[in-house]
């Protein structure tokens, strides 16, 4: 890849950073410097977006105000605290990386790149992040906003993941740094990817960047990222069971490793290939050693990363049972009644499980 660039990358800093003194926005975390607090942001914002984000952040931190809280904290209590915000392992990944810190010796929450990239759940641009804006180092940053703001930029007409890509927008991101205000910079790019340089209808009228912006010339800023070439997503089909009993429902919760470890769902299993689902319903509701009729509600999907789920839901009302723990399989299973079910972290596919109940059209 070639840098066509025809400007200083001095100038984009002092564009971004004037812009910034007038537009930027005013977020919870804007009003600190604590390192542990910009952390969580950061970590909160990799996959979310920051109105979503406001009242999961406050939350957290009136339950756990500092590092030692949060260490202090079970896991099972992070990720209750964490549930409808989705990508569960970065939950995960903040617990164990408190408990990491804590473990040092003076517990002080590193400033150094290598450092933080050894915690869990902390890659280059949150690293990056948490440098510049907690510590005022110069780190460069490559989220999704700033990522974005940087093909438009340089006009880079190529698969956005492509190593290639990836590499010569980090050395971009590294020069366009400003040395005297990273604090100031990150949160400027960031915002301006965020609230200008969208990833639909750009408002490149009033972006700071417009004479400099190589996309803007050429009349490319809203074709801009290219799609990366997907791969195909796999589908994986499942039978769930809503299982009534005297007004309850059988709830589960996964293991505490491995996808979606920690949450509850209702009792589900994969369809094998040509399988009915309601032959897999009843092979599973004799798994569990009840009985009851099986009356079919609906179905429910559910997008991940690396495939797409596809939920048969079927509505039982039991008839004979076991003891709970019979039926727990080694996971911690409950009866529960709706009004608690509906405070319960069941992860986001059993939610619409449920949503089915309420609406079975
Ligand atoms: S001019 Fe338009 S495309 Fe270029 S950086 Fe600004 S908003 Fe983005």
């Amino acid at each position: 890849m070639k840098d066509n660039a025809t400007f200083a990358a001095a100038e984009v800093a002092a564009r971004l950073l004037a812009w910034y003194g007038r537009c930027g926005r005013d977020l919870p975390w804007r009003q600190t410097r604590d390192p542990y607090r910009i952390w969580l942001s950061e970590v909160m914002l990799q996959q979310t977006g920051v109105a979503t984000v406001i009242p999961y952040y406050e939350r957290f931190l009136q339950r756990f105000a500092d590092v030692n809280e949060l260490a202090a904290a079970t896991v099972d209590e992070v990720i209750e605290l964490w549930a409808g915000l989705g990508y569960y392992s970065r939950a995960r990944n903040l617990h164990a990386a408190a408990c990491q810190l804590v473990a040092e010796p003076g517990g002080r929450f590193p400033s150094d790149l290598q450092e933080l990239m050894a915690l869990p759940g902390i890659g280059r641009s949150t690293a990056g992040a948490i440098l510049s804006i907690a510590f005022d180092k110069k780190a460069p940053i490559l989220d999704g906003n700033v990522r974005r703001v940087l093909i438009r930029l340089y006009a880079v007409d190529e698969p956005p993941r492509a190593a290639s890509v990836e590499k010569f927008l980090w050395q971009r991101a590294e020069e366009l740094t400003s040395a005297e205000r990273p604090h100031d910079y990150a949160q400027a790019i960031m915002d301006l990817g965020a609230t200008v340089c969208t990833p639909r209808n750009p408002d490149c009228q009033v972006c700071p960047l417009v004479s400099l912006c190589q996309a803007n010339h050429l009349g490319l800023a809203g074709e801009l990222p290219r799609r990366q070439p997907r791969k195909a997503v796999p589908l994986v089909r499942q039978v769930a069971l809503l299982l009534e009993r005297n007004g309850e429902f059988l709830v589960r919760k996964r293991p505490l490793q491995g996808m979606l470890a920690g949450l509850w769902e209702f009792p589900s299993r994969e369809v094998t290939d040509g399988q009915p689902a309601s032959a897999a319903a009843a092979e599973l509701l004799a798994e569990l050693v009840l009985s009851g009729r099986l009356y079919e509600l609906g179905q429910v999907g559910h997008a991940y990363s690396h495939f797409r789920l596809e939920v048969a839901v079927f509505q039982v009302a039991v008839t004979d049972h076991l003891a709970v723990g019979q039926v727990a399989e080694g996971q911690p299973s409950l009866w529960l009644p709706t009004i608690d079910l509906a405070e319960l972290a069941l992860h986001g596919a059993h939610k619409k499980v449920w949503a089915l109940l309420a609406s079975p059209n």
